[in-house]
């Protein structure tokens, strides 16, 4: 008896838990025919059935011409990179997940870090210019959370000099403006379907790319290079996503339109019931005709009673998981800090913007009592 009693305090502990994000689940047994039917076909992996089914129907649902999927979103960046043999040196932001750049160090690239709107918080366009150099082959732009970037004017800077436009556009599964889906832009788009993004499979990932060939290529790449049985084009890498993760995402998408929901009117009462509070900006969209709502980040300034870090130590304390997006910046990283851009005083708007972000949690499952706890803990500051 009083050695149960742990356990249970325990229990309503981690009910009582709340996190940035609870990974979205269709019902256990609407899966089980897809299971059934990989058990019977014996085809696990290699561009079976499922994986076949999922491009296409992730192809219609985001409205883009082409796409092959990856085990996951890093795999697909440093693939996306192979795919145009970029090299030398790529124009990025240090205000991302560290995998943007990551990506980069795995094709022996150098990251060239250039600071970000304070507005957007994406690249900023203004910036990209100076930092351009005879090696510089290339901008990767990341839409963070889910907000598009300035498409349009990193676009004429990569037409001037001749570079291609690599976007990370983890954060921006089905994200729309008036010229139609976001991930449309550059010359590749890389998607992360990681158990924390908007649209899961687990672990997974995409490049949609402009063209049947650039696809070929891209999915040649991802399969050790392999053509044919006895043709291989290039040093690819195993890449591919498999077909439990693929059948897994088929069912997820007949869920994706009520999560979005779902997540759209947890963005809005957030906006209501946060408006006017002194010290706390929320971070607008940038200029999208359909958001994602993927996150919910809040800017903290010297207007508010406690510092960012006293705030997120308060959720804490409450057993409010928030998370500091993205604190540290990537420059800051000590695979990164060495770099000249890296520099904290060429990056004053990013420093600025990591020093005082916070991620509230959001997901379809968020009730709105547990949004009026989290509210009520900034409001009684
Ligand atoms: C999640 C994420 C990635 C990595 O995706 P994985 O599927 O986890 O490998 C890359 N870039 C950004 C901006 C991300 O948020």
């Amino acid at each position: 008896m009083t050695a149960s009693l742990p356990f249970a305090s325990v229990a309503e502990l981690v009910d009582e838990r709340l996190y940035v994000t609870q990974p979205h689940l269709p019902p256990l047994n609407e899966f089980l025919p897809y299971l059934e039917e990989i058990w019977s076909s014996k085809v696990l992996t290699n561009g079976g059935p499922f994986h076949q089914q999922l491009e296409k129907a992730l192809c219609d649902y985001l409205g883009v011409k082409y796409l092959s999927l990856f085990a996951n979103g890093t795999l697909a960046l440093v693939t996306a990179l192979q795919a145009h043999r970029i090299t030398g040196e790529v124009i990025t932001t240090p205000y991302s997940f560290v995998a943007t750049a990551h990506s980069l160090l795995w094709n022996g690239i150098k990251p060239v870090f250039v600071d970000i709107d304070p507005k957007t918080l994406n690249l900023d366009p203004k910036r990209i210019e100076e930092a351009i150099t005879p090696q510089t082959t290339a901008i990767m732009p990341v839409h963070c959370y889910g907000h598009p970037c300035d498409v349009e004017a990193i676009q004429k800077i990569a037409d001037n000099y001749n570079l291609k436009v690599i976007y990370d556009a983890a954060h921006a599964f089905g994200v729309q403006t008036a010229a139609g889906s976001v991930l449309q832009h550059g010359d590749l788009s890389v998607l992360s379907f990681h158990a924390t993004k908007v649209f899961n499979t687990f672990e997974g990932g995409a490049i949609v790319c402009p063209d049947a060939k650039t696809k070929q290529r891209i999915d040649h790449l991802k399969n050790f290079g392999f053509v044919d049985e006895v043709t291989v084009v290039a040093p690819g890498i195993n890449g591919k996503m498999s077909e439990v993760n693929a059948a897994f995402g088929l069912l997820q998408l007949q869920y994706i339109d009520g999560a979005l929901a779902a997540r759209k009117r947890i963005d809005a009462i957030y906006r209501d019931m946060l408006d006017g509070v002194p010290g706390i900006r929320c971070v607008e969209d940038a200029g999208e005709t359909a958001a994602n709502f993927s996150y919910f980040p809040i800017l903290v300034d010297s207007a508010f009673p406690l510092t960012r870090d006293e705030l997120y130590q308060k959720f804490r304390d409450h057993e409010i998981m928030v998370r500091r997006y993205f604190y540290p910046l990537i420059s800051d990283f000590p695979m990164y800090r060495g770099l000249p851009s890296a520099h904290r005083g060429n990056l004053p708007v990013a420093s600025q913007a990591s020093s005082s972000v916070l991620c509230l949690p959001i997901y379809p499952g968020l009730s709105d009592a547990n949004i009026g706890r989290i509210v009520d803990i900034i409001k009684g500051c």
